[in-house]
């Protein structure tokens, strides 16, 4: 996976779980405490990165607390992604890890959540009997229940239940620790089904969270010191459709975007399909709409969107871009490739060189297409060589890091202004983001700065995943 520009696509992450502080007060729960120690291990996009906020949130109302690292907890929640073979390959080769410690400590709860819970069930704990629960997406919200009735009986548990129109329950706030920056569900499933993708399969049909509930959890977030929130879901642009509402998603920005102490609202993922004329006059309309937009368009060729089912021509995406920039000029555009798509020809591949050259993004994801199991294209004969995939990528990438660098140099000598999320990596240096989602690094002399401040940064390099510069 090419990651330029955005570290906010992290692969792996840690999610600790809250301490509850009322029952540190009470000696029994304060006993279990002690005992029950959780740690989840979260792979794959930034909806798995929610869900694990929101299993953090449940055990620590089911007592459990934070373990510091996976070796000292007492349950590990492993949050899995199948988009990809190499992701499954992690989760299952960290499974197998935890299974042998098992074996010498029997006390050791296992649970395999997300994606990969989902598509293989019953299979986890044929393949791995030390599992003790199997848990998809939608069932989440039950997960303290179910390691509760396994800690009891000793018996795993599959809870792979998934529904239409499913509801998602509102938590209230479901934030482990205050941050600046935060990520908000608006929606869950994917309507689709692209040819190449698992998605719609282990997350189900589209379910879009009502307003109020949104709306009450962004002032959630705002109030304990949130500025910064990005709407989530598989293709937010479709917000609302699920219940027959039209435009639902510009009005929904329209009434976040709102809310007094918020100073930036961004969103992903889109469809190109669904990109309405509306949305795209968001960003004239709503000052606090951040100019970044990401677009996946997969594949340049029209041969092989169709194939993929993406349901829109490259002429149509390519008037989808011009329209975001007649709206937003300055609008930073970061996009998804699938490179080696069975049948996509050298013709075709060149047909998505030239795409990349002619949109210029700011920065892409690029992958080599990997057949997931159960989707159509999984059962397409023409499959493209391994060698061949990787000689494409790797092409991609190159073309890619060149427009990423040029792009990033054309900010030197401009002043962004910058969130302010954490320390750099060298000394002295801070991190943060440019309303385009550009990572920051920069350096502030004796100025005083703090986590969440937002300052003026004047640009003094543009690199190939950053930009460099100092505070003013
Ligand atoms: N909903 C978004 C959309 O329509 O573009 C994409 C979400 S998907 C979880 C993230 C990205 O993973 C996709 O845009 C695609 O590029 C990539 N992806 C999905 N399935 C894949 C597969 N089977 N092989 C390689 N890449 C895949
Ligand atoms: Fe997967 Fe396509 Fe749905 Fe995106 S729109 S999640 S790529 S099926």
């Amino acid at each position: 996976m090419q990651v330029v520009g955005d570290s906010r696509h992290r692969s792996v992450k840690r999610t600790l779980v809250r301490e509850q502080g009322d029952n540190k007060e009470d000696p029994a729960t304060c006993e279990q405490l002690q005992i029950m120690k959780a740690y989840i291990e979260t792979f794959g996009c930034q909806m798995n990165e929610r869900d694990s906020e929101i299993i953090a949130h449940l055990l620590g109302r089911a007592s459990y607390s934070p373990a510091a690292d996976i070796d000292t907890a007492d349950l590990v929640v492993i949050n899995t992604c199948s988009i990809r073979g190499k992701a499954e390959q992690k989760a299952m080769s960290l499974l197998g890890r935890l299974a042998i410690r098992k074996k010498k400590e029997p006390r050791l709860k296992i649970v395999v959540a997300g994606c990969v819970a989902q598509q293989e069930g019953q299979k986890i704990i044929d393949r791995v009997p030390q599992t003790d629960l199997v848990i998809g997406p939608q069932e989440i919200y039950r997960l303290a229940e179910y390691v509760e009735e396994v800690t009891r009986s000793g018996k795993s548990i599959v809870a792979t239940g998934l529904i239409d129109n499913f509801a998602i329950p509102n938590l209230g706030h479901v934030s482990p620790a205050p941050a600046v920056s935060r990520f908000l569900t608006i929606m869950q499933g994917c309507n689709n089904f692209c040819t190449y993708c698992i998605v719609p399969y282990t997350r189900g049909r589209e379910t879009s969270r009502p307003a109020a509930d949104i709306v009450a959890e962004a002032e959630e977030m705002i109030d304990s010191g949130t500025t910064e929130i990005t709407l989530l879901g598989q293709n937010v642009n479709s917000y609302g459709l699920d219940r027959g509402e039209k435009e639902a998603f510009p009005a929904l920005l329209r009434q976040v975007a709102a809310l007094p102490g918020l100073k930036r609202l961004r969103f992903t993922t889109s469809n190109p399909k669904d990109l309405s004329p509306a949305l795209a006059d968001c960003f004239k309309e709503l000052d606090k709409l951040c100019p970044w937009f990401h677009l996946p368009v997969q594949s340049g060729s029209d041969r092989v969107l169709e194939k993929m089912n993406r349901k829109y021509k490259r002429a149509e995406y390519l008037e989808r871009v011009a329209a975001l920039r007649k709206a937003c000029p300055n609008i930073a555009i970061t996009t998804d490739i699938i490179v080696g798509f069975p049948g996509e020809e050298e013709t075709d591949f060149l047909a998505t060189m030239e795409l990349i050259k002619q949109v210029r993004y700011n920065s892409a994801y690029s992958f080599k297409y990997s057949p997931r199991p159960g989707t159509v294209a999984a059962g397409f004969a023409d499959m493209v060589e391994e060698t061949e995939k990787s000689r494409r990528l790797t092409a991609l990438q190159a073309r890619q890091n060149e427009i990423t660098l040029e792009i990033n140099r054309e900010y030197e000598g401009k002043i962004v202004e910058v969130l302010v999320e954490g320390c750099g990596r060298d000394p002295g240096q801070w991190r943060g983001h440019s309303p385009e989602n550009l990572v920051v690094n920069f350096t502030a002399d004796d100025k005083k700065v703090g986590i969440g401040d937002y300052l003026q940064v004047k640009i003094g390099r543009g690199c190939k995943n950053s930009l460099r510069g100092k505070a003013v």
